[in-house]
C-alpha cells in the first residue's frame, strides 16, 4: 500500500507544496516545530533513508539544500536544522527546521498550532525565495 507521502506526491492528500522535481518532494509538516518547518522527500518509496542509493541519498540532501536556503532567506533564524527521524511515517524525510537554540530541534515539545491561511502564507514565501 502506498504510503501517506505517496499519497501526498500524487495529490489524493492535500499539502503545502513547496517545490518538486523528477525525483525529490518537499511540503510543509503539518505539525511544525517552527514556522516553516518542511520535510523532504524522495519520490521512490524507501521506508529508511540508509536503504537508499548513494545516488538516490546524495540527491535528496542536495535538493534539500536549496529547499532550506530558501527558507532561511524568509524566516528568521540561526540555522536550519536537519534531522531524520521516521518513526512516524515509514517514507524516507528530511526535516528542515529553522532553529535559533539548539532546544528548537526538541521533537518532544509542543508543536505549533498554525492555521491553513498561515500554513500557505508560509509556503507561498519559500516558494518566492527559491
Ligand atoms: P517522523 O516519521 O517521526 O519523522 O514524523 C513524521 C512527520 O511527518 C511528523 O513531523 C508529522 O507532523 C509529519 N506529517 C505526518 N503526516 C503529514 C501530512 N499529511 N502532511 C504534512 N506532514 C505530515
Amino acid at each position: 500500500m502506498a504510503t501517506i507521502f505517496t499519497r501526498i506526491i500524487q495529490g489524493e492528500i492535500p499539502c503545502f507544496k513547496i517545490a518538486e522535481d523528477e525525483n525529490y518532494f518537499a511540503f510543509l509538516d503539518i505539525n511544525p516545530l517552527a514556522e516553516g518547518h518542511t520535510l523532504v522527500i524522495p519520490k521512490k518509496e524507501s521506508d529508511y533513508i540508509f536503504k537508499m542509493d548513494d545516488s538516490e541519498l546524495s540527491g535528496l540532501l542536495i535538493f534539500a539544500k536549496k529547499i532550506g536556503l530558501a527558507i532561511e532567506k524568509v524566516i528568521p533564524c540561526k540555522r536550519i536544522g536537519i534531522t531524520v527521524i521516521g518513526l512516524e511515517v515509514p517514507h524516507t524525510h528530511i526535516h528542515l527546521i529553522p532553529i535559533n537554540a539548539i532546544t528548537d530541534m526538541e521533537f518532544s515539545r509542543p508543536k505549533l498550532k498554525l492555521s491553513n491561511d498561515e500554513l500557505a502564507g508560509i509556503c507561498e514565501k519559500i516558494k518566492q525565495a527559491l
